[in-house]
């Protein structure tokens, strides 16, 4: 297909300015005698999580965020981590937990996740942290969607007034990025696995947030002209070799002004949220 090529929603390199940020942040803090802290809890035998919260702790140690580890063993009971989330909540050196899903089916990750202090719920998805967003109250956002908002707003893309679509209805992903969009005055649609007409619904919009996990499911003869693509699906392809979204990014480029690339677009947002959230929290308890 010819013609224009979408200019390019970098979430890379805004990724480092905010965690430049948050370092300045951290190093504030430290001056102060206070030394931010996120605790991550995993499951042992998930590879993907395990590397997902390696990248992480890197990327908070390297901001001057200290970071820990608990990890969750299948047949591990549910009582074994909530204790364990039970002693985060109460240790003052502790400002942000993040719990990673998904947990072993035996940790019970409903009841960990209600169990969460939600004022240091920085991964923002416990039913606390939801429901405050959902009631337009102050309260860690879900980092995936928060990074999503953070890098419009990096490029002054105006959400009020336009139509935005949202692919996806989870409650770490979907449901708080439609709630984000509306918190900006978008029109907003939710689609999801069982909506009908779904290339005609995605073309209503001048926003589309496509957040389904199927790989390049969404092609650029479903957008309309000129619409902004954040594309946060991420999924392995070829043998687990290539990364790609749930966009495809050569048509979609073709159509689209803006657009996140996979990798490269939401991942880093991601985790530069998480980390914002965790100095966020560490600066309240030196309020
Ligand atoms: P979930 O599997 O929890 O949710 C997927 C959503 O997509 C569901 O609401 C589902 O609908 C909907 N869906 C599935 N198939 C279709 C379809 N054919 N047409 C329309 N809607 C469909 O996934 P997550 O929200 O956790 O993740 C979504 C993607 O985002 C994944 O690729 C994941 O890897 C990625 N991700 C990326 C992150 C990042 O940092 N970049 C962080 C978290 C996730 P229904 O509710 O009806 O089942």
């Amino acid at each position: 297909m010819e013609g224009r090529r979408a200019q390019i929603l970098d979430g890379k390199s805004v990724s480092g300015l905010l965690r430049q940020e948050v370092a300045r942040r951290a190093a504030r803090l430290r001056s102060r005698g206070i030394v931010p802290r996120l605790e991550a809890v995993v499951a042992a035998q998930d590879p993907a999580s395990v590397a997902y919260v390696r990248m992480k702790r890197r990327w908070a140690e390297e901001a001057g965020i200290d970071s820990g580890t608990f990890e969750v063993h299948e047949g591990d009971p549910a009582d074994r981590v909530l204790e364990h989330v039970w002693r985060l909540n109460q240790d003052p050196a502790v400002h942000g937990v993040l719990i990673q899903h998904p947990l072993p089916k035996s940790a019970d990750e409903a009841t960990v996740l209600a169990s969460l202090d939600p004022d240091k719920d920085v991964d923002g998805i416990t039913p606390t942290s939801l429901g405050r967003l959902a009631a337009g109250q102050a309260g860690f956002r879900s980092a995936t969607p928060l990074g999503v908002m953070t890098l419009l707003d990096h490029y002054g893309i105006e959400c009020e007034g336009r139509r935005a679509v949202v692919v996806g209805r989870s409650v770490i992903l979907g449901k708080p990025a439609a709630l984000m969009l509306l918190e900006k005055n978008a029109t907003v649609t939710i689609a999801h696995s069982r909506t009908r007409d779904l290339p005609d619904v995605v073309r209503s919009a001048d926003v589309l947030i496509a957040a389904v996990g199927r790989p390049e499911m969404v092609r650029g003869d479903w957008l309309k002209p000129g619409v902004v693509v954040v594309d946060a699906g991420y999924n392995k392809v070829d043998g687990r070799d290539r990364d790609v979204g749930d966009c495809h990014f050569e048509s979609c480029s073709q159509v689209a002004s803006w657009i996140t690339p996979v990798p490269g677009g939401v991942g880093p947002m991601t985790v530069a949220s998480l980390l914002a959230n965790t100095v966020t929290a560490a600066e309240s308890s030196d309020a």
